[in-house]
């Protein structure tokens, strides 16, 4: 069993550490609350170093977490979703290219499509697609306005007759309450051969150890997981998985988006206040370059 000195802690988290009785999700090892946030106990696995936290209840998570809030809201989610369609079919699109040096294009499935601005820069990059999202609002957006095919519902309940050449999850996995049960269904819509690729926050980076609690991608309960590479890789192997490629995403976010969740967060830190009080100045329709060090991307193909 692994020590305290051992885990990515800092000395005044491993100061609140309490063994927790909650199994890790991916590994089934103990655990131990590191601290809380919003009331809510952030545990980290003994044995793997994967961070999570419990929802309040099960049922029902995905439904009250995407509401329409969500999208158009502003807090953790979008200020205004429907904004930020270039910013996103832009990153569909980088994705496709960067693929490109490893997979020629096919059939996609973007889980967590939205209205499916990332999956129409797929399209434009070569591939054909689908989407699948739980908020029926933005879902409907994209069928009924954009023309795509957008599935409303989620991963779990989803199934295919063909099986996809590409499933895509850009910056979904935190969100699962039971990341195996995801990563099980992922490998049953790939083709043998076939690929994954995923997009999500690094709990193992520089941003996430120095910002410690105070991290902004410690948002519970909407996001659940908090992954390394190492995690990721070891979670997609056990489903048949192999990575092929990996990095860190080139982002822009629309300064609105960005004002919006720093008025959200200032409630939480005086660094955040102060932020947010110096954007107030910045148009809402210029695009900033995200500082993406806390987020990786990973292409991993199923054998
Ligand atoms: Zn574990």
């Amino acid at each position: 069993m692994r020590t305290i000195q051992q885990t990515p802690f800092t000395t005044a988290e491993a100061s609140r550490a309490t063994v927790s009785g909650v199994a890790c999700p991916l590994c089934a090892a103990a655990s131990q609350i590191v601290f809380d946030k919003h009331g809510v106990p952030i545990h980290e696995c003994s044995t793997c170093s994967h961070r999570f936290a419990q929802p309040p209840e099960c049922d029902g998570h995905v439904e009250r977490v995407y509401g329409d809030d969500y999208f158009f809201g502003g807090g953790a989610g979008y200020d205004d979703y429907l904004s930020e369609s270039a910013l996103l079919r832009a990153h569909g699109l980088r994705y496709a290219k960067r693929l490109a040096r490893h997979i020629e294009p096919g059939t996609v499935l973007d889980v967590g499509a939205a209205a499916g601005f990332v999956l129409q820069g797929f399209c434009e990059g070569g591939w054909s697609g689908q989407g699948l999202e739980p908020n029926d609002a933005v879902a409907k957006y994209g069928r009924e306005t954009l023309g795509l095919n957008i599935h409303t519902g989620s991963l779990e309940d989803f199934s295919s007759a063909e099986p996809f050449d590409l499933v895509s999850m850009i910056q979904v996995m935190g969100h699962f309450v039971d990341p195996r049960e995801a990563a099980d269904k992922v490998s049953s819509l790939v083709k043998p051969g076939g690929h994954c690729l995923i997009e999500t926050w690094n709990v193992r980076s520089w941003t996430a150890r120095a910002f410690g609690h105070s991290w902004h991608e410690y948002s519970p309960p909407s996001v659940l997981q908090w992954f390394s590479p190492e995690t990721t890789t070891a979670l997609f192997g056990e489903f048949g998985f192999t990575p092929v490629a990996k990095g860190i995403p080139q982002k822009w976010l629309n300064a609105g988006h960005a004002k919006s969740l720093l008025r959200h967060k200032a409630s939480e830190s005086f660094l955040a206040k102060l932020a947010s009080g110096a954007a107030a100045v910045i148009p809402d329709s210029l695009n900033l370059p995200y500082p993406s060090e806390d987020l990786f991307w990973m292409l991993l193909r199923k054998s």
